[in-house]
């Protein structure tokens, strides 16, 4: 682009859109991409940059894949979109069958949406709807752990840390819900009974109120980038059928494969009653999500004084998004995802390692195709994006936390020259 025609787009940019958690004040800068392609974002100016951040968890695939062009395109010229009032379509039926054969076990009923906030909300009140179902109506209480991270709907904002995520401003108007202790015990930890001592005496102390623990297995995203033990996760599964609630695995940031399994719970080997799909869900071409739950919540909900589960987007089933996440799903399952992503992994160790002798570092932690410096203080975001978008690279850190988790695709070159350059930009505050 012209440099006069750049100036015109962010001048516009700045003055009448709003970014994630932005001022419109004093707008943080917003660099123009103008096209992209695999682990690559094209500026507008020309410059290219290695992506670290596949679009937030996304963009699995990379960007412009051929294979999601050719099924976004495909289904374009069939039907983009159609309610789901009434009527059904292939490629919601065709991506229900291939969620079914790849999801923990157990989950057979589908609910989908248009992000991964509602498919929490959506969770929230099949665990709500489960229990009024049974007459429970006291049971409105949520149980979730420190440091997570769910979504920014007020259903899905009120299980968020409640610190970290300055989420207390609307406390006024938020369903109070259980927090426990983060889980203290790191992945490759020894779990130990201590561990899961605060979740205990809330179950014990509310267990009539109690609907559900929500939880992201494995990985805290955005709360905090943590990865805490399998036996930890194994045991909550425990506990939530000692105390009979239900247990909701959040995987709209772990799901298809990041975590180094296809999907988090598998570290753990345990099945949630009611599961959270987004982000990777289509490849990161369109916003899309989907609830799942077993027969026995579906049945429960649905013998309520509603007799339904009472949601239903008008995007519903978008038969755009279902095809391409259908495309997606094949793509994954057609490579050797999983030596891919632990190729990611052996070469985030060893080129983020570096960044452990820094005074600026308190912890540099891998899993999967996640990398995460945590640093001792919380970074300037303007400045630092800056200087990682001069060294080429695409990073979009959060208070204290850098971190990476690049597209699949990315080459072991691109990954190599992302990690380093981050670990340079890094050294020098
Ligand atoms: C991103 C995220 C969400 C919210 O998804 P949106 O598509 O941003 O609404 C919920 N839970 C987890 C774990 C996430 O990472």
């Amino acid at each position: 682009m012209k440099s006069a025609d750049i100036d015109a787009l962010v001048s516009f940019d700045q003055q009448h859109l709003w970014h994630p958690y932005a001022s419109m004040h004093n707008p943080p800068p917003a660099y123009p991409v103008v096209a992209a392609e695999g682990a690559r974002l094209r500026l507008a100016d020309g410059r290219e940059l290695i992506d670290g951040m596949s679009s937030w968890w996304s963009a699995i695939h990379g960007y412009n894949h051929p294979v999601l062009n050719q099924a976004a395109s495909a289904q374009l010229a069939t039907m983009s979109h159609v309610m789901f009032g009434g009527i059904t379509h292939p490629p919601a039926v065709a991506l229900g069958r291939k969620l079914l054969e790849i999801c923990p076990p157990g989950l057979s009923r589908i609910f989908y949406s248009d992000s991964g906030s509602v498919a929490v909300e959506v969770a929230i009140k099949m665990a709500f709807q489960y229990w009024l179902g049974q007459g429970q109506h006291q049971r409105s209480k949520l149980l979730t752990v420190r440091n997570g991270y769910h979504g920014d709907t007020f259903g899905a904002m009120s299980v968020c840390d409640p610190v970290n995520g300055m989420h207390h401003l609307f406390q006024p108007i938020m369903q109070q819900h259980l927090f426990a202790e983060a889980p203290g015990c790191a992945f490759d930890e020894a779990f130990t009974e201590d561990h899961v001592a605060d979740v205990k005496r809330l179950l014990l102390q509310h267990n009539d109120v109690i609907a559900a623990l929500i939880i992201e297995p494995i990985v805290q995203g955005a709360g905090g980038m943590r990865f805490y033990s399998p036996a930890y996760l194994q045991r909550l599964r425990q506990l939530c059928d000692e105390y009979g609630i239900l247990l909701i695995a959040d995987e709209i940031a772990t799901g298809f494969g990041r975590s180094g399994k296809l999907f988090a719970c598998e570290h753990a080997a345990i099945s949630p009653d009611i599961l959270c799909l987004g982000k990777a869900i289509t490849g990161g071409y369109l916003s899309f999500a989907a609830t799942l739950c077993t027969d026995n919540v579906a049945e429960k909900v649905c013998s309520g004084e509603a007799g339904a589960l009472m949601h239903g987007p008008t995007f519903m089933a978008n038969p755009l998004a279902c095809a391409v996440a259908g495309a997606s799903i094949d793509l994954l399952l057609s490579q050797n995802w999983h030596a891919n992503v632990q190729r990611i992994e052996a070469l985030l160790k060893q080129h983020l390692a570096p960044a452990r002798e820094f005074a600026t570092v308190a912890d540099v932690r891998v899993l999967g195709a996640i990398g995460v410096l945590e640093m001792k203080q919380p970074v300037d975001m303007v400045s630092i994006q800056r200087r990682f978008v001069d060294n080429g690279i695409w990073v979009r850190p959060f208070g204290k936390l850098v971190y990476i988790m690049p597209p699949y695709v990315i080459s072991d070159t691109e990954l190599v020259t992302l990690a380093a350059n981050l670990v340079k930009v890094v050294a020098t505050p």
